[in-house]
């Protein structure tokens, strides 16, 4: 590494009452950006306490607990707001478009952009590779994914599998603890999982002592989330889909969630 290089330092914090919110500060160059804005008195907590002056917004998608701060924050700070071209009518404030491919620079950080539609049709992620970390919004959850508001079964799946592809020591960021349920239910298409009951139990316990279970690493992930794992025999056993396509696979593991 550069000596010039400065770490990304990340604050993570909760907020409203399941999501998180994220800070990156880039100290080198005195940026900091909220990954989202799901709420904006707990993130001027966060800046207050981290004596750190918001610059940018760097939004997911449009929904109101990503996006429902935009112009507050704005407002006040006189931030970029940078968001999906995909969906730019519904980010409120937005400055910087951006989509798939484009890579966005904070300070010595870049961001590598990738359209994830399924959750909705204009979300995006931003894979941070040099600094392994990610944040991914509402597309991946710890063991679970969003669900599909606006997408197919098979945009989803194809929005999964550009994630599957990073690095497996890839630290992942998503925007809500969800983590418990989705355990329970993971453990119900794939009870032979040996990871998962592991982590299932691990879950437990990180919640009983009130303990965030974000961030993930992709490389667990793929261990245990059943939305990543059609091609595993035990999902397609307890789902008798046993010659099924992967997308139609976890097309089901989805319904089956979303009945859970
Ligand atoms: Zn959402
Ligand atoms: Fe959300």
């Amino acid at each position: 590494m550069p000596d010039s290089f400065t770490q990304l330092e990340i604050h993570m914090f909760p907020c409203l009452s399941d999501n998180y919110g994220f800070l990156l500060h880039d100290k080198k160059h005195n940026l900091t950006a909220t990954v989202d804005t799901p709420e904006v008195a707990a993130i001027e907590n966060a800046l207050a306490g981290k004596n750190w002056t918001l610059t940018h917004i760097l939004n997911t998608h449009h929904h109101w607990d990503h996006a429902g701060g935009n112009l507050e924050l704005k407002e006040k700070t006189d931030c970029v707001i940078v968001g999906p071209r995909a969906d730019a009518a519904r980010i409120p404030g937005i400055d910087i478009q951006i989509g798939e491919g484009d890579v966005f620079e904070f300070g010595d950080h870049a961001a590598n952009i990738y359209d994830t539609p399924g959750h909705t049709h204009g979300h995006i992620v931003y894979h941070f590779a040099n600094d392994h970390v990610a944040f991914v919004g509402d597309t991946l959850f710890v063991m679970g994914c969003g669900r599909l508001f606006e997408g197919s079964p098979e945009q989803m799946w194809n929005s999964l599998q550009k994630l599957m592809l990073w690095p497996d020591d890839t630290i992942i960021y998503c925007a809500h603890e969800y983590t418990q349920t989705n355990a329970r239910f993971a453990l119900t298409v794939e009870p032979q999982n040996q990871d998962l009951m592991k982590r299932a139990l691990e879950v437990n316990e990180m919640r009983a002592k009130g303990l965030p279970t974000i961030p993930s690493i992709i490389g667990l992930e793929k261990k245990t989330n059943p939305f990543l794992r059609p091609t595993s025999t035990n999902i397609r056993n307890t789902l008798n889909m046993q010659s099924a396509s992967d997308v139609e696979v976890f097309a089901k593991t989805r319904q089956l969630k979303d009945k859970f």
